[in-house]
């Protein structure tokens, strides 16, 4: 995902990026890409600053933390970023901090990379707690059914008392304001 800043002739500019899933080198454990990526900008030229704005659309495998079910979780997320040329005058500590604060980039030589702003955005498009429906039933705490899928007869059914340190297991893990009487 890279522009050469001498390509941006005037002082504004529409790009489309696409870029395979491959380029953003997310390990399995991160984030699992379902789409390739593309970014939609509109890019200002400021003197040697250049300011983009864009949206991010892509799609992601997600778990959904009820039903534990994966479901493709479509982004759409809009950022912004002014990418300035890199100079050895700036202190790295400072260019730290104003990268931190301000959402600014550094760019050598006149090429501008977008592929790790792209990254740090998809990340921070995604969810913390994922929801396959806002309907979802989740799973039934006693016998784990998806209850999307169908009801179990748990609700309302006498444990079996052969059961019951089982189900005294179960209600701990699970439900820990509940209390089953132990034998
Ligand atoms: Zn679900
Ligand atoms: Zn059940």
């Amino acid at each position: 995902m890279k522009l050469d800043v001498n390509d941006i002739t005037g002082t504004e500019a529409d790009v489309v990026f696409n870029a395979p899933i491959s380029e953003f080198n997310f390990s399995v454990d991160e984030l699992v890409l379902k789409k390739e990526v593309q970014v939609v900008t509109r890019i200002r030229k400021i003197n040697n600053k250049i300011l983009i704005k864009g949206t991010i659309e892509t799609q992601v495998d997600l778990e959904c933390s009820r039903c534990l079910e994966h479901f493709p979780y479509s982004i759409g997320e809009d950022f912004q970023v002014v990418f300035e040329p890199f100079s050895s005058d700036i202190q790295e500590e400072e260019m730290e901090l104003e990268k931190e604060d301000l959402d600014i980039g550094f760019y050598k030589e006149g090429i501008i990379d977008l592929t790790e702003v792209v990254r740090e955005q998809i990340i921070l498009a995604v969810p913390m707690i994922p929801i396959c429906n806002e309907d979802c039933k989740g799973l039934c705490p006693y016998c784990g059914q998806n209850l999307n899928q169908c009801k179990c007869v748990c609700v309302g059914k006498t444990i079996d008392p052969r059961w019951s340190k089982l189900q005294n297991l179960v209600s701990k893990k699970t439900m820990p304001s509940r209390r089953f009487k132990e034998e």
